[in-house]
């Protein structure tokens, strides 16, 4: 059962998973492509590569011989992971799920051509001059995303053509190594959720109660669970997640993502791993939280059920606009003068602008609005401030 496990990608959500395998015994190697990135400080060993570089990769999982790999972000060579699997090694949650999750089109064209499942309007785009007819087809707002890419990274919503080369230019400085993107029709949703969806081994695909989030920029601000959403809506998701997730095959957790409209559910896309909106459940709204419901799928243990035990919410604390070399941290007694709420500070070694650094965790009872908890989540976290160390 004790497994070693080689890590890629070491920021906060892998370190929450290091916990939770370590917990359950396992040896973890933490890999990134900076030094002592979070989950490398509660990991047994690291390494520090190019992830998008298969040759680096092979290296590594060549020396350390892991019997799992857990990918963490998109931006690896996912290519190689098919080979991994050949070679006996497992995957998490499956080379297929991991390859396809790293580029949108892979995804999409499994989502809405292959499963049928309702997604926003699109189109792809490998220049500017394809981009304008893309976008002229698709019309106005839309949203251009980077096909490699994730959590807004790159992506501009444009109102009209005199939009259009910015966002082309945004999209091109994302992360990854692909200059297309993907041009979508502005869904006008009501709110979006995450339905983080458990994939066991040779057991019944579980699902958490919906989380809610908040995104500016095109990332999330703050999340909170459970989601007060029509339950048609909700079965709709679940019936769209399952349908997914079992096309990508393996086991872990996936963060399905909907926007929920007037007249439905609209598949967004998915993560094959904890998302960042699940960490709301490091509130203890579950009996496990979402990297120990990923460690327990990853290592084919049991989970006899997932339960909602109270409300909570999640807020972002992100880095000032000025770069910070030794960051430290002011107002987190405020945070932990409240009997119910915590923080998680990540520990990244320095910041960049408006670098996610920390995250507020707020809760109460079952019976709590949560969104009620969410306002108070946002204004603990608004009194921690990210300085130089003196
Ligand atoms: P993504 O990286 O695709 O998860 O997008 C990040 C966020 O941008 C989403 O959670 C939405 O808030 C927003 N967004 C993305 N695509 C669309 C769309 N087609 N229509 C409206 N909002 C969108």
């Amino acid at each position: 059962m004790t497994k070693k496990i080689l890590l890629l990608g070491s920021g906060e959500l892998g370190k929450e998973f290091a916990i939770a395998v370590k917990r359950l015994g396992c040896t973890l190697i933490a890999v990134d492509n900076y030094n002592n990135a979070p989950a490398m400080q509660v990991s047994d060993s690291r390494e520090t590569i190019n992830m998008l570089d298969g040759h680096q990769l092979d290296e590594i999982v060549e020396k350390h011989h892991p019997d799992i790999i857990v990918p963490e972000i998109e931006a690896i060579r996912t290519e190689r992971f098919y080979d991994y699997e050949k070679q006996g090694i497992q995957v998490v949650p499956s080379a297929k799920a991991a390859n396809f999750t790293m580029n949108r089109r892979a995804i999409r064209e499994l989502a809405a051509k292959e499963l049928g499942l309702r997604t926003a309007p699109y189109l792809y785009a490998d220049s500017f001059e394809t981009l304008k007819d893309a976008a002229a087809k698709i019309g106005f707002p839309c949203v251009i995303k980077p096909l490699m890419s994730s959590s807004g990274k790159g992506q501009s919503v444009v109102k009209d053509t005199t939009g259009l080369e910015k966002a082309w230019n945004f999209a091109k400085s994302g992360r990854g190594d692909s200059t297309e993107v993907i041009v979508e029709g502005f869904v006008k949703f009501d709110y979006e959720i995450t339905l983080l969806t458990v994939k066991q081994h040779n057991a019944p695909t579980l699902f958490c109660p919906p989380i809610t989030h908040r995104q500016q920029d095109g990332d999330y601000r703050e999340s909170w669970q459970p989601a007060k959403m029509n339950p048609e809506f909700l079965i709709q998701a679940q019936e769209m997640a399952k349908k997914i997730t079992d096309s990508l095959g393996g086991a872990g957790i996936f963060g399905v993502e909907f926007f929920i409209c007037s007249d439905g559910a609209v598949f967004s896309e998915l993560s094959p791993r904890p998302h960042d909106t699940g960490m709301v459940t490091l509130a203890n709204t579950l009996n496990l939280n979402e990297f120990e419901l990923h460690a327990r799928a990853v290592l084919h243990l049991p989970i006899p059920e997932i339960k909602l035990l109270r409300a909570g919410a999640s807020a972002v604390v992100l880095a000032p606009e000025k770069e910070i070399l030794t960051p430290d941290y002011t107002g987190v007694e405020d945070v932990l003068n409240d009997s119910t709420a915590d923080i998680r500070i990540f520990g990244k070694p320095q910041t960049h602008s408006k670098r996610r650094m920390a995250v507020v965790l707020k809760w109460g009872t079952i019976e709590d609005d949560p969104e009620t908890l969410k306002n108070q989540a946002r204004k603990l976290a608004d009194k921690i401030s990210v300085i130089e160390k003196k």
